[in-house]
């Protein structure tokens, strides 16, 4: 059912007004300059398959000056998450005015929602695992998809993965150490980072496995500058 859903040509093409309606109207009232204006509401985090949204609700306030957004291929899933952060809005005026879902399939159209080098965080968070060998490259990480992402991202832009099945975490660490557009964030840097924590505490993925005292595995990277540039 994969073309059956909206997807913009490019990302000049979408129009997020009716997504971040209050974002829009701050914008417009605090400056005439439509540079200042479109970098105001201009998305720079995205989770793919953000399942609920969970994770977008506590990054909210942590980034109150980012501009976020959920990608979920679930029909329904993806409108309940539009619908959680209108609700929030309403129930907390001046809050979650940031955040927003759409229903999109992140492993085919990502580069048509954003510009080269718009995204400062990328997050696939429990991503489902797809055991079968002969349905890894339908894997969330793969060498092609990482061109993307590599491409989305920003230089110095994070790429965060976490996940509880333990062979998809050494897939997604092997095939990001292996490309020549990411390097490992060190465990030093982790520590420090206050998105960390969210991972496991804001995703409902990841609450159901620290309920559980499950394992796991998170691999952090880093998008690095063109070496060929
Ligand atoms: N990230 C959430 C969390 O940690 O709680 C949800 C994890 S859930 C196991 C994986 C989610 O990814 C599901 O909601 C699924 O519908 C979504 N998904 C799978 N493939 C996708 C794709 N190609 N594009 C966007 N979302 C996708």
């Amino acid at each position: 059912n994969d073309g059956q859903f909206y997807a913009p040509v490019m990302p000049s093409e979408m129009d997020w007004r009716g997504h971040y309606e209050e974002l829009y109207a701050r914008a417009e009232a605090a400056t005439e300059d439509a540079r200042a204006r479109s970098e105001a509401v201009k998305i720079r985090f995205a989770d793919v398959g953000c399942g609920f949204g969970g994770l977008l609700v506590r990054l909210s306030g942590v980034f109150p000056n980012k501009v976020m957004l959920g990608m979920e291929i679930r029909d329904k899933v993806s409108e309940y998450v539009r619908a959680r952060c209108v609700a929030l809005r309403r129930d907390h005026p001046g809050e979650y005015e940031n955040i927003s879902c759409v229903r999109a399939n992140a492993m085919k159209n990502l580069p048509q929602y954003f510009e080269k080098g718009q995204l400062e965080k990328l997050f696939f968070l429990f991503p489902d695992p797809h055991f079968k060998a002969a349905n890894h490259r339908r894997r969330i990480v793969t060498t092609t998809l990482l061109a993307e992402y590599a491409y989305v991202l920003q230089e110095g832009g994070i790429l965060y993965t976490i996940t509880d099945v333990e062979e998809l975490g050494t897939w997604m660490s092997d095939h990001m150490s292996a490309h020549p557009m990411f390097e490992r964030v060190p465990e030093s840097e982790l520590t420090i980072d206050p998105v960390v924590p969210l991972l496991y505490t804001g995703t409902e993925e990841g609450q159901k496995v620290e309920r559980n005292s499950g394992s796991t595995f998170l691999n952090v990277f880093r998008r690095v500058r063109n070496p060929h540039a």
